[in-house]
């Protein structure tokens, strides 16, 4: 039997990044994977979509461009079917990579499905040879997690998780989506972008539920006026049926029909098959295996990262929980080296147009504890880079602790969310003030700059926005 000292289940971004950073630190390491390596990231989730919005995204930089004098301002023809080839290529190109780069650092990869035997052996099935089993010192959990189908919905091909939407050969014309979470809203502004008609179903009182009221209300004004996404809220998708003609379903009294019904419902976490009862593992009520603050399961060999702990379910959190894994157990290892707490600061991103970017507190949740914040706001309309890009939308905003000035939580909602939350995150991490973050020099004419002038109004000393006139002043 071969032997290791640690093996690593799932070779997803919280796989992966765990089995390279254990090997550069000096370990004999075995990945386990059953399907891609990349894991959902790269195959089915953040790689595929976004190179689809991406697309979407261009294809309306392109109408937009008319109002520059580029072009007669009409959206190009889409052939998705050379789209889909380019997301395929992109996929491939970087699991070639990963791939390279598990090689390079002697990380063994062995295909199959990794279930316990005990704490420290593992058997291999790949359902051709005789499962084959290894022996390891410890472990790292990263089997993921996977799209929820509810067992009201019907199964038929028109009737789709984020999965097989990925892989369909061509956009429907009308195009349901169930589920205003952030992978129901991202692909239904893809399609829209992309010419489909879309109607978005939700139960909830409202999409997105997790962002502040002001930052919900300027995506759902793009959503809705720009992108024409039909959105139904506070009501369950109920009476679904789907045929060769296609899906309808009742949404309260209204009847919704459509070519493909888009399930986007929630994720739910990956261990069937795993075994862990035997290796003394337990999974909590709703299927996820806990951690405590430095990633160890209740059994001290056993670590387990990403969306199958539960936590935020976002790849970025994955890795950085396997790379933590890895050096916890390299400290385990050394014995006497002390183990380091996992970051708990995450930001998230929301690929819908526009972009949503958070980090720490939201308002709402400030308030909700009783926290005695300031904020300050400055809008894309009144920054000369977003106009010079026809970009007014949108704004970032800072929530700030209204005795200490440190900034403690921040949104962004416009163009380069995605990237401007990088330096907001920074912020926070290192407990900037706002006045800290106002003084710092920020190079003109950019995007950034919206946070230096957001880091001013905090104080009400913002030079672009104009002087409220005070009440009663003449
Ligand atoms: P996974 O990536 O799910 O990898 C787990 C791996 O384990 C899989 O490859 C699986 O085959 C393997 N496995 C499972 N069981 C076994 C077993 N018994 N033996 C061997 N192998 C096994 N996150 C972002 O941060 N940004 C985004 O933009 C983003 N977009 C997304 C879009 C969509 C449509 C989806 C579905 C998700 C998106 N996510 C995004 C979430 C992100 O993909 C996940 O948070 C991330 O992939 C979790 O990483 P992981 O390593 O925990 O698990």
């Amino acid at each position: 039997m071969d032997s290791f000292d640690i093996a690593v289940i799932g070779a997803g971004p919280g796989g992966y990044p765990a089995a390279i950073r254990a090997a550069q630190l000096g370990a004999h390491v075995a990945l386990i994977e059953r399907e891609a390596i990349g894991g959902t990231c790269l195959n089915w989730g953040c790689i595929p979509t976004k190179t689809l919005i991406a697309a979407a995204h261009l294809r309306e930089e392109i109408a937009a461009a008319g109002a520059m004098g580029i072009g007669d301002g009409a959206a190009p023809r889409v052939d998705y079917a050379a789209l889909m080839a380019h997301k395929n290529h992109t996929v491939a190109q970087l699991q070639k990579g990963v791939r390279t780069l598990l090689a390079s650092h002697g990380v063994a990869v062995l295909e199959g499905t990794a279930s316990f035997v005990n704490r420290n052996v593992l058997a291999i099935s790949n359902g051709s040879d005789a499962p084959r089993q290894i022996k390891t010192g410890h472990t790292i959990i990263a089997t993921g997690s996977a799209s929820a189908m509810p067992d009201f919905l019907p199964r038929h091909p028109r009737v789709v998780d984020s999965r097989a939407f990925l892989d369909l050969g061509q956009l429907p014309r009308r195009l349901v989506v169930l589920g205003g979470g952030y992978i129901g809203c991202e692909l239904a502004c893809m399609a829209a972008q992309l010419g489909a008609e879309v109607t978005l179903v939700e139960l909830l009182d409202d999409v997105l539920p997790l962002l502040d009221a002001d930052v919900r209300r300027e995506v759902k004004r793009n959503f809705e006026r720009k992108l024409k996404i039909r959105l139904l809220t506070g009501k369950p998708l109920e009476n679904i049926h789907a045929d060769s003609a296609g899906v309808r379903g009742m949404a309260g009294e209204e009847q919704i029909e459509g070519d493909l019904l888009l399930v986007a419902v929630g994720r739910q976490p990956v261990t069937e098959g795993l075994a862990i009862h035997k290796a003394g593992l337990h999974a909590n009520d709703k299927g996820f295996i806990e951690v405590d603050e430095c990633g160890r399961t209740e059994v001290a060999t056993i670590h387990a990262v990403g969306d199958v702990t539960g936590g935020p379910q976002l790849a970025h959190a994955a890795t950085s929980q396997g790379v933590l894994a890895a050096e916890n157990i390299a400290a385990a290892r050394a014995m006497g080296r002390r183990m380091r707490r996992a970051e708990t600061l995450v930001p998230g991103v929301i690929f819908t147009a526009p972009e949503v970017a958070t980090v720490g507190l939201s308002e709402t949740q400030a308030q909700t504890e009783g926290r005695a914040i300031k904020t300050g706001r400055f809008p894309f309309a009144a920054l000369g880079r977003a106009l010079t890009e026809r970009r007014g939308e949108g704004f970032v905003k800072w929530i700030v602790d209204a005795q200490s000035d440190q900034v403690v939580g921040a949104a962004a909602v416009g163009p380069h969310a995605s990237e401007l939350i990088a330096e907001a995150t920074l912020a926070v991490r290192m407990e900037l003030t706002a006045s800290e973050v106002g003084r710092t020099i920020h190079a003109h004419p950019t995007f950034g700059e919206a946070w230096m002038e957001a880091a001013h109004a905090v104080h009400g000393a913002c030079v672009h926005t104009a002087k409220m006139k005070r009440a009663g002043a003449s």
